[in-house]
């Protein structure tokens, strides 16, 4: 035991040195670590409580970045969960609603707390419009496939991004500790809800 407690004190007083040694460039440092690390909001699966949605991600993600998520109802297969609501990640005002461009058809854009922001895309239908305040139970749309080519069967295109406005996507996720599988297929149902 004495050993053990002459290391912490060594540790200690090492950490108290480099403190000292670093000055000011330590004490800018730290907060903003800390408050990045708070900041990252509760991202929920985006869909109805105690649903399960097959998620895959893939390194070739047509035209996304490749931290993006096809999700699909487990269960179905084709279009069979097309007209199924989404449900916003999380509380946060709408940054886009209305066709995405380049293969995303109809998106919305939501800016969450601490910088971050989520993408769903190839909605059939939209739900909110670009402004509005939604809740983590907020329907966004319904899952659909505009957007893609007609052979290719539903799905919710959706990505996590640490900046606003979909600006730089991130590894998804969703509650405090799931990470998403990458790069592969995995079920995902919304929790604590
Ligand atoms: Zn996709």
């Amino acid at each position: 035991m004495k050993n053990v407690r002459t290391t912490a004190t060594v540790l200690s007083v090492v950490a108290l040195g480099l403190g000292t040694l670093v000055g000011t460039g330590a004490a800018q440092a730290a907060p903003g670590a800390e408050v990045e690390t708070l900041a990252r909001p509760v991202l929920k699966v985006p869909f109805p409580c105690q649903q399960d949605w097959r998620g895959s991600t893939r390194a070739n993600h047509a035209g996304s970045p490749n931290r993006a998520m096809d999700m699909n109802k487990a269960g179905t297969s084709g279009d069979g969960d097309a007209g199924l609501p989404v449900k916003a990640s999380a509380a946060g005002t709408v940054a886009k609603a209305s066709t995405g461009g380049g293969g995303l058809g109809n998106t919305v854009i939501i800016n969450h707390s601490g910088g971050y922001s989520t993408l769903y895309a190839h909605l059939g239908r939209i739900s909110v419009s670009r402004g509005a305040t939604v809740s983590a139970t907020t329907t966004i749309g319904t899952v659909g496939k505009s957007g893609l080519s007609s052979s290719t069967p539903t799905h919710l295109h959706y990505e996590q991004h640490d900046a606003p406005n979909a600006g730089h996507a991130v590894s998804i996720r969703f509650g405090t500790s799931t990470n998403a599988l990458y790069y592969g297929e995995r079920v995902y149902t919304r929790t604590s809800c």
